[in-house]
């Protein structure tokens, strides 16, 4: 059986492996087919896709990125993007420059809570890649402010902490049109983080995803239970949306999760993989 893995995160984001390194993995791990999908960056893309050809596995150029959800966290992943495309990398340079910018918020509230946390010490964190909560929950476990990243979180950095800084987002329909524009297959990631409960409220949601031009669902993952992922795969047939599945690899900072796995990693089949082609060849012609 071929299998794949349509979403995983580098260094380039908020993974720790480098993105050669994670290609490399997805090769020795028996993969088909790998998809980088950083957060809100396409810049590990380029050395994934060489790596992947040094090591003959199929790399997929992918994103993902955060949209404007209010009461949960939707995020859209991107599939086959141009990524040479100069405008999708303006396009998420916003939100770089978004998240730059809010870090030293975080601080500075920090700060004004007799926290003195300073910008140096969760620059070192954070190494190359994109500097975020993450790290900034990290400087204060080291610190001893904390006495788990989880209560970093909970008490300062989450959306009820404390330090808690609100966070640009593209609107939905700009961050499907980007992808669009890019050449891409818009699918909707982990649909349960959308904070939608009820059924028929995720329909209309979807329904109207749908209508803004997103063209899958991410129906296999690592968090989702058997139930859910019934219901995800009945509302992608009824809606017409592709299946996608991912991992949703983070490296050591999701140490729970490996490269490759879902509930079933058999579930994973390259068949997936062909849908999203064949939509993309009969989208932008
Ligand atoms: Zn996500
Ligand atoms: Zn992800």
């Amino acid at each position: 059986m071929e299998l794949i893995d349509l979403h995983t995160h580098s260094s380039a984001s908020d993974g720790t492996m480098a993105p050669k390194d994670l290609v490399r993995l997805a090769k020795e791990r028996g993969l088909k087919a790998v998809a980088l999908t950083d957060h809100d960056t396409i810049d590990g893309l380029a050395e994934a896709v060489a790596a992947g050809e040094q090591w003959d596995i199929e790399v997929v150029p992918g994103v993902e990125i955060s949209a404007r959800h209010p009461g949960g966290s939707m995020h859209i992943l991107g599939y086959f993007l141009d990524y040479e495309n100069a405008r999708l990398d303006e396009r998420l340079a916003v939100l770089k420059q978004a998240r730059k910018d809010r870090n030293p918020q975080i601080i500075a509230k920090l700060n004004a809570l007799g926290i003195p946390l300073r910008m140096e010490q969760v620059e070192r964190l954070s190494g190359k890649g994109q500097m975020g909560r993450p790290h900034i929950a990290r400087a204060l476990y080291e610190g001893g402010y904390v006495r788990s990243l989880q209560e970093a979180f909970d008490i300062y950095l989450g959306n009820q902490g404390k330090a808690y800084v609100e966070k640009f987002r593209f609107p939905p329909e700009e961050a499907i049109g980007m992808i669009r524009d890019a050449r891409g297959v818009p699918v909707l990631s982990h649909p349960f983080t959308l904070g939608l409960k009820n059924p028929k409220a995720l329909r209309e949601q979807l329904r109207e995803l749908a209508r803004l031009g997103l063209a899958g669902l991410e129906v296999f993952y690592p968090e989702h239970s058997p139930e859910m992922e019934t219901l995800y795969l009945s509302l992608a047939r009824e809606l017409g949306l592709l299946v996608t599945g991912g991992s949703d690899f983070h490296g050591d900072n999701k140490p729970e999760v490996e490269l490759g796995r879902v509930n079933c990693q058999k579930k994973l089949t390259y068949a997936l993989l062909e849908a999203l082609k064949a939509w993309r060849r009969r989208e932008y012609k």
